[in-house]
């Protein structure tokens, strides 16, 4: 097999859930496929990093010429409900549903010591600056109905600051794959979210 092929298929292979089978039909794909958009998706792929950067209060995916995502920067979205998510997947997940009309807080992970990550590796401090600075009426802790989604729920509502009454829920039960939203079939998404308490 010529070099640049083997590596093409290496590098797909490499993705989440992409077997050498699948990356191989890939690569060929993309071999047979019309130039302008091979050079398309690989200029888009180039500029992934440079391009993109967390938005700096809630930490979602933005823009770099944005300091502020959309969400934070729209004046209709309420300010007083917070939900704060493990990924910007989740974020998505919930934003695809219109879920949510408030703003989000992306941690970048939960608390896991098995893997070595801490608090102190997520942003929960930046989410407590945010809710002793912002008018946060309520606060959805939407994160993955799991052993380690639960217990960083249970480390934030340990933990935070009491400045002001602070209402806090957390998405219902009945989430389905171990609790994960970013699997969560849309009906059940949407009555995790309604029955919250
Ligand atoms: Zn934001």
């Amino acid at each position: 097999m010529p070099q640049t092929l083997k590596r093409l298929i290496d590098l797909i292979a490499f993705l989440p859930g992409i077997g050498e089978k699948t990356a191989t039909k890939l690569a060929l794909f993309l071999l047979r496929a019309n130039g302008a958009y091979v050079k398309n998706f690989a200029e888009c792929l180039s500029h992934l990093h440079s391009d993109l950067h967390e938005c700096a209060r809630c930490h979602a995916v933005t823009d770099r010429t944005d300091e502020l995502c959309a969400i934070c920067r729209d004046p209709r979205r309420q300010t007083s409900v917070l939900c704060v998510v493990e990924e910007y997947i989740d974020l998505l997940a919930i934003e695809r549903l219109s879920l949510h009309s408030g703003g989000y807080h992306v941690l970048g992970g939960v608390i896991s010591p098995v893997n070595g990550i801490l608090a102190d590796d997520l942003h929960i401090k930046s989410l407590f600056t945010r809710i002793e600075n912002e008018p946060i009426d309520e606060i959805i802790l939407a994160t993955n109905a799991n052993l380690e989604g639960e217990a960083t729920a249970l480390y934030i509502t340990e933990r935070l600051p009491r400045a002001h009454e602070v209402k806090i829920t957390r998405l219902s039960r009945g989430l389905p794959n171990a609790g994960y939203i970013e699997y969560a079939d849309d009906v059940t998404l949407v009555n995790a979210f309604r029955e919250r308490r």
